[in-house]
C-alpha cells in the first residue's frame, strides 16, 4: 500500500491482485477475486447512494451462497457494521436480531425472504429488504439483490470501480456476530475491525505453527481449496476462514447446506485441500458407508473448533485421510479463535485445544473471579488479546459481567499443562455437582467415545432430591453395532471413579441435536430422562 494502511478496504481492493483465480465456488458458478472484488466495489457505492453508512447496521440473514461475502465486504467496508443472522432462525427469532441491533436495511435470500414475509406480512421495521434469488413478487419496501449488481454469473463483466473512500480506524465497530445460544439468548458481541483482520494473522500462522514448532521451513505456501461447510453467520467461517481466504488467495466452495455425500462428491470434483469446522463433519465422513466410493485424497487438513470434540476421531482422521487433524477453541466474543494447534502436537494432546495463538493470554481463575489457579487446576478459562471484542450489543449489565479490564470470562472450565496448552472439560453451566462432588463431561464422554461401539454421546445432569444432581448420558452407536446400558456403565466404573458413572444411558436413532454451530443442545436432552425423574 502506498498512503492506507491495512484496512479490511484495502484488504479487499488488494484481493483483487488474485484475478482470475475462484474465490467462491456454488453449484456451477464459480466467482474470481476479479469479478467478486467488482460486485463488492458496485454495491458499496450502491449501499452510500441509499445513504447507508458509518456506524449503520446492515443485516445478512442467508445461507452459504457467493452474495454473502460479496455483501459482507461492500458493507464493513462503507463502515457499516454488517449483522450476520442466523439462517436457522425462525421468523421470529430473526425478527429478535433485526429489532436487537436495529437494522437499517437487511439483505436475505429467497427462503428468509419467504419466511419473514408469510410470517409477518407486515415484515419487520427495517426500511429496505434487498432480495437474492428471489422466485416471488416482491413486496414495495424490498428490492432484487440482482437489480443491484446482477448475477454471480455476471461479476466479472462490472465495471472495474474503486471503492467509495471512508476513513476506517482499527477500532471501528465492524459486525455484531450473535453468539450459538447453547445456553441462553443469543448475545450480539460488537466487533471491531482490529479483531475481525487480527483472523488473517490468526489463520497465516496456524498453518505455519506445527513446521515453526518442529524447526522446519514451511512448505511451499500455494493457496487452498476450503469445504466450507458451515453457516458463514458464525465466526468460525466468516472471520477465521473467510478473512485468511482472502489474505492468503484460497477458493472458497460453499455449502448451502451440509448433505455428506455432496460433500464428498464437492471434496473429489474440486480436488479439496482444508474442511471440516466442526467436529460433527470429520465423523459424518468418516463414518459414511459409501465413503470409498470417493477420491478424497486431495484432503491435507481437517480442522475444526467450536465444539468439544472426542480423542478418538484426531487418531481415525490421520489414519484414515492421511491428513492432518487440527483443533481450535475460540468464542464469538474472541471472533473465532484463541488457540489452535494440529499434526503432531494435537495428535500427541488429543484432548486438547492447543496453546494461545500469537498475542492472545489466557488464564484459569477461580470461582472468586480473582485468584489464578496453578498450573493443571481446574477453573474459569479467561482470554485477552486483539480479537476479544469491547462488549455486547444493548447488553450493558451482560457485558460488564464478561468483559473485565480486557479479559473475557468465557464461561469454560479449562486447565492449562506446563507447556501452556489448553484443555477445555466443561462449560460452567454443564458442569454436574453431584453430593458436592464435580463432574467434568467431557472426562466422561472421552472415555465413553474410546468404546469401539459409541459414535455420538453426551453427558447432563438429572435432578436428584438429595445428591442436586447425577451424571445420566445419551448415546448414538455406530451402525451395525451393539452395547448396552449396563455394558456402558461397566466400562465408565472400569475407567473413572464410580460417582462419575451414568446412573441411565438412554440411545438415539441418529446422532444427537445439535445447533447450526455443531454443538449439542444438552438442555433438549433431559426430556429423555422425564420418566425416571419423575419416579
Ligand atoms: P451462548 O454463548 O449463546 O450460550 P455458545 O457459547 O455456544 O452460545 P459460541 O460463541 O458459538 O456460542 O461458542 C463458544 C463456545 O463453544 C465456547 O465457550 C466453548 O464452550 C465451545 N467451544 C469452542 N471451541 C471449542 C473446542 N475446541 N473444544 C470444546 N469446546 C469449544
Ligand atoms: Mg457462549
Amino acid at each position: 500500500w502506498k498512503h492506507a494502511p491495512p484496512s479490511l478496504a484495502w484488504l479487499i481492493a488488494a484481493s483483487r491482485a488474485h484475478g482470475a483465480r475462484a474465490f467462491t465456488v456454488y453449484e456451477d458458478e464459480r466467482v474470481s477475486y476479479d469479478a467478486n472484488f467488482r460486485a463488492v466495489a458496485a454495491l458499496a457505492h450502491a449501499l452510500v447512494a441509499m445513504g447507508i453508512g458509518k456506524g449503520d447496521r446492515v443485516g445478512l440473514a442467508m445461507r452459504n451462497l457467493p452474495e454473502w461475502p460479496v455483501i459482507f465486504f461492500a458493507a464493513a467496508s462503507i463502515g457499516a457494521i454488517v449483522v450476520p443472522l442466523n439462517a436457522w432462525w425462525t421468523s421470529g427469532e430473526l425478527e429478535y436480531g433485526i429489532d436487537d441491533s436495529g437494522c437499517r436495511i437487511l439483505f436475505v435470500d429467497d427462503e428468509r425472504y419467504q419466511r419473514l414475509a408469510t410470517d409477518n406480512p407486515a415484515l419487520p421495521a427495517i426500511e429496505k429488504m434487498v432480495v437474492a434469488r428471489a422466485s416471488v413478487a416482491l413486496d414495495p419496501r424490498a428490492m432484487r439483490l440482482e437489480d443491484l449488481i446482477g448475477t454471480p454469473h455476471g461479476y466479472a463483466t462490472l465495471p472495474d470501480a474503486e471503492l467509495p473512500s471512508v476513513a476506517l480506524l482499527p477500532d471501528d465497530a465492524a459486525t455484531i456476530f450473535y453468539t450459538s445460544g447453547t445456553t441462553g439468548n443469543p448475545k450480539g458481541a460488537l466487533g471491531s475491525h482490529r479483531n475481525l483482520m487480527t483472523n488473517i494473522l490468526t489463520s497465516a500462522f496456524s498453518g505455519a505453527r506445527t513446521y515453526l514448532r518442529r524447526g522446519e521451513a514451511i512448505p511451499d505456501p500455494t493457496p487452498k481449496t476450503f469445504l466450507t461447510c458451515i453457516p458463514m453467520f458464525h465466526v468460525t467461517a466468516c472471520s477465521a476462514t473467510m478473512m485468511g481466504a482472502v489474505a492468503a488467495g484460497n477458493t472458497l466452495v460453499f455449502m448451502r447446506k451440509w448433505d455428506t455425500i455432496r460433500a464428498m462428491e464437492l471434496i473429489e470434483r474440486e480436488k479439496v485441500h482444508v474442511t471440516g469446522g466442526v467436529p460433527t463433519i470429520a465423523w459424518q465422513i468418516l463414518e459414511h458407508p459409501d465413503r470409498d466410493r470417493y477420491d478424497l485424497s486431495s484432503l491435507e487438513a481437517i480442522a475444526y473448533g467450536g465444539a468439544p470434540s472426542a480423542p478418538e476421531l484426531v487418531r481415525r482422521i490421520f489414519t484414515e485421510f492421511g491428513a492432518l487433524p487440527s483443533n481450535g477453541w475460540g468464542m464469538t466474543e474472541t471472533m473465532a479463535t484463541v488457540t489452535g494447534h494440529g499434526g503432531e502436537d494435537y495428535l500427541a494432546r488429543p484432548t486438547s485445544a492447543g496453546p494461545p495463538v500469537p498475542v492472545a493470554d489466557l488464564k484459569i481463575v477461580d470461582e472468586d473471579g480473582v485468584t489464578e489457579l496453578a498450573i493443571g487446576d481446574v477453573g474459569e478459562l479467561w482470554a485477552r488479546g486483539p480479537m476479544v471484542v469491547k462488549g455486547y450489543w444493548n447488553k450493558p449489565e451482560a457485558s460488564a459481567a464478561t468483559f473485565v479490564n480486557g479479559w473475557v470470562r468465557t464461561g469454560d472450565l479449562a486447565r492449562l499443562d506446563d507447556e501452556g496448552f489448553v484443555y477445555i472439560v466443561d462449560r460452567a453451566k454443564d458442569m454436574i455437582i453431584r453430593g458436592g462432588e464435580n463432574i467434568y463431561s467431557s472426562e466422561v464422554e472421552n472415555v465413553l467415545y474410546a468404546h469401539p461401539a459409541v459414535t455420538d454421546c453426551a453427558l447432563i445432569g438429572i435432578p436428584h432430591r438429595t445428591l442436586g444432581e447425577e451424571p445420566a448420558a445419551v448415546v448414538h452407536l455406530a451402525p451395525g453395532m451393539e452395547a448396552s446400558e449396563a455394558e456402558l456403565q461397566a466400562w465408565v466404573k472400569a475407567r473413572l471413579a464410580i460417582f462419575k458413572t451414568p446412573v441411565a444411558i438412554r440411545f438415539v436413532h441418529d446422532t444427537l441435536p445439535r445447533n447450526a454451530n455443531g454443538k449439542i443442545l444438552k438442555k433438549d436432552l433431559k426430556v429423555l430422562f422425564e420418566d425416571r425423574v419423575a419416579a
